[in-house]
């Protein structure tokens, strides 16, 4: 976990350059069709707010606050939503394509050490539970109980 924390504070480094508009459009998950994949550590920074936190009706990501507009996980948000390049990103700064992937490969390393099983899974997928109650499914090879101590394998950290 400590790894994964520092592997973010190295994201939001590289994306210092940028600046967030805070429109919250893109944590709008099923409406732009894109998501963070997470993770087993990413997955556990957050799990105690995923138990706290119903899914929400209109298909956004369910650490949205109520209005829709503030992520209330922002210090522990993943890495997918720490790296996402949007256009309204201000200033003309190249998107820091190459750190973004020795960073998501150096995360992926780091689960793969602890769970040679490990994969990263969807955050929607993460959060949602069976269609007849709401309960949180865990990532197969990332049981919580596993602390102290979710991108894609060598791919993009949002689909
Ligand atoms: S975790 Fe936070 S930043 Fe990431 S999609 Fe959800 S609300 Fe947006």
């Amino acid at each position: 976990m400590s790894e994964t924390r520092a592997i973010y504070r190295m994201a939001d480094r590289a994306y210092a350059a940028f600046s967030c508009q805070g429109t919250a459009e893109c944590c709008s998950l099923t409406k732009t069709g894109r998501q963070p994949w997470l993770w087993p550590t990413e997955w556990m920074l957050l799990a105690r707010a995923v138990q706290a936190t119903p899914p929400r009706p209109d298909g956004g990501c369910p650490f949205l606050d109520s209005a829709g507009r503030r992520c209330f996980v922002y210090s522990d948000r993943p890495f997918g939503c720490r790296t996402y390049y949007c256009d309204r990103a201000t200033r003309r700064a190249r998107e820091p394509s190459r750190a973004v992937a020795q960073l998501l490969s150096r995360l992926a390393s780091a689960n793969l050490r602890l769970d040679a099983a490990a994969k990263p899974l969807p955050l929607l997928q993460l959060v949602t539970g069976p269609p007849t109650g709401r309960s949180v499914r865990h990532p197969p090879s990332a049981p919580l109980p596993r602390a102290p101590g979710s991108g894609l394998a060598g791919g993009p950290a949002r689909e």
